[in-house]
């Protein structure tokens, strides 16, 4: 059957077309366009950080944010189990190694489990708001300051959870509680880290735009095409972030008392609604046949190919994943299009207990 309730899709419901048309009347395409400095001063006025620093993605934020701390060989970084791949694969990229740490029962790393893994070469800890819940911030940074560790925010699935580390990543692909299509940004009140985050953004041109370049950078810079879109979504997030409130609560009431289902911690944030259930995979196809479209978890770390642990320990995180998925969660989902869904969630464990 089609999807007609896909996991997630866009909310372009303010001035995103009018920008990105002038953008392209304007000729200014390029990074060079006055929207991508629109975009960052915008989102970093709404988070209340001196200094936004827009780039092609999520995975390019977190990558140039551990680069401007300096990150490389012989370094560990501290990543929860429980993630996308990006959050260590930005730090496997700048040659590092990420150590990852078990997640507690909303998901978040489980911050009593940090400092058994902190080590000498450790520099930064990157916790990671998972679908929205913003992970236990006053210990971490507590953590930070006794270690002298840096703090590396993946904020990708939390737009609207203030930043408080060194710097907080957060992604703009089309998935996200806002989007760009494809983009990223990096907030941060330190104006030299902002420096150091547009230089290697930008290929570590020297200051002069001479052709000398004394640092290894990149190209991970933005369109201004994205960024007309990016600051469109900024303008709406505090009315998307309402909306999405709304979700989260028809979908705590709709699926309430439903035997064979688990509801999750409240978020802070409404990224995806996420749930544990029972039967999971038959749920998913019952779903599926219904135009239902669901989502997995994450598989933790230490399980995936590239970071395998050999000694498979026992992970809270492995536990999620064998019966977590995630409902359809987008700012335009109606009342009656949740209603419809959590509907056929009953449909489902009442058609097992007869
Ligand atoms: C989406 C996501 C990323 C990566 O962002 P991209 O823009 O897709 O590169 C990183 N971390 C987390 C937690 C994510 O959800």
């Amino acid at each position: 059957m089609a999807i007609h309730y896909p996991v997630s899709q866009p909310w372009l419901e303010g001035r995103e077309l009018e920008y990105v048309t002038r953008t392209v009347g304007d000729g200014w395409l390029s990074s060079q366009g006055p929207f991508v400095k629109r975009f960052e001063q915008a989102f970093a006025d709404y988070n209340g950080i001196a200094h936004g620093v827009a780039c092609s993605s999520g995975t390019t934020a977190l990558t140039l944010a551990l680069r401007a701390l300096g990150i490389g060989p012989g370094d560990e970084v501290i990543v929860p189990e429980f993630t996308m791949i990006a959050s260590a694969w930005a730090v496997t990229y700048t040659g590092a190694t990420p150590v990852f740490v078990d997640c507690g029962d909303d998901l978040d790393i489980d911050v009593s489990k940090i400092e058994a893994k902190i080590t000498p070469r450790t520099k930064v800890i990157m916790p990671v708001h998972i679908y929205g819940r913003r992970c236990d911030m006053d210990a971490i940074m507590k953590l930070a300051y006794e270690y002298n560790l840096r703090v590396v925010e993946d904020s990708a699935e939390a737009h609207g959870v203030r930043p408080v580390g060194d710097i907080a990543c957060f992604s703009l692909f089309g998935n996200k509680i806002i989007t760009s299509g494809e983009g990223g940004i990096c907030l941060t009140r330190d104006p030299h880290l902002a420096g150091q985050l547009a230089h290697l953004r930008g290929m570590a041109f020297d200051s002069g735009h001479t052709f000398l370049h004394k640092k290894l950078g990149y190209n991970f810079r933005m369109t201004s095409m994205q960024a007309a879109v990016a600051l469109a979504q900024t303008e709406q997030l505090d009315e998307i972030l309402a909306l999405r409130r709304d979700i989260e609560k028809r979908y705590d009431e709709g699926l309430a008392g439903i035997s064979g289902i688990t509801l999750m911690p409240a978020r802070d944030v409404l990224w995806m609604y996420d749930l544990r259930a029972e039967r999971r995979d038959e749920l998913r196809a019952f779903l599926a046949a219904a135009g239902i479209e669901t989502r997995l978890f994450f598989k933790p770390m230490s399980r995936q190919p590239g970071y395998l642990d050999p000694g498979w320990p026992a992970l809270n995180a492995s536990t999620f994943s064998e019966d977590g998925l995630y409902l359809p969660t987008y700012t335009g989902l109606t009342e009656a299009d949740q209603t419809f869904i959590t509907g056929k969630v009953r449909e489902f464990y009442q058609g097992i207990q007869e």
